[in-house]
């Protein structure tokens, strides 16, 4: 998908969006939700997207990536308490040859571990019982 696409109302994040799709929610408000991302690179990858129907950085209207950048702060600051990475990577890709899959604006939240090797993006699968477990660790630190 190149950088000027359409946005597709039936992206999979639309599909979380709307609840056709199921998704471990950490956060939801009027206008982010974060949720853990399925194939995590490393244990907490959290992803934080908008409400407002955008594919990427450049076509999402400055307020509304203004709000996105500082929900992003919110649930890495969670991540950071509950999980006590050494770092935390945040990471946005615009257009499929950037590494984008899915065109629906998000950052992505991904704790580092100093002796541990970061999984590929987009990845294995997680395990639904621990992402629980961690969307449930996170959450208490919202
Ligand atoms: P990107 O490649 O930057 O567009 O990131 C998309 C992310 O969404 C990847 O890290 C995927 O692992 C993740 N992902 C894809 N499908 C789902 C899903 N159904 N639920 C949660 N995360 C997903």
């Amino acid at each position: 998908m190149s950088l000027s696409a359409q946005y597709d109302p039936k992206n999979i994040f639309a599909k979380i969006l709307s609840g056709d799709i199921p998704s471990v929610k950490v956060y939801e408000d009027e206008r982010t939700l974060s949720f853990m991302d399925a194939f995590p690179q490393s244990k907490g990858h959290t992803l934080v997207i908008p409400k407002v129907p955008a594919c990427n950085l450049f076509d999402i209207a400055q307020d509304d990536l203004q709000d996105l950048i500082v929900k992003t702060q919110t649930i890495g600051r969670a991540v950071r308490d509950a999980l006590m990475p050494d770092g935390i990577r945040i990471a946005q890709f615009n257009g499929e040859p950037a590494g984008q899959t899915v065109f629906h604006i998000h950052f992505h939240v991904i704790p580092i571990w100093a002796n541990a090797t970061l999984g590929r993006h987009g990845g294995e699968m997680a395990d639904i019982n621990e992402l629980n477990d961690l969307a449930a660790k996170i959450k208490a630190k919202l």
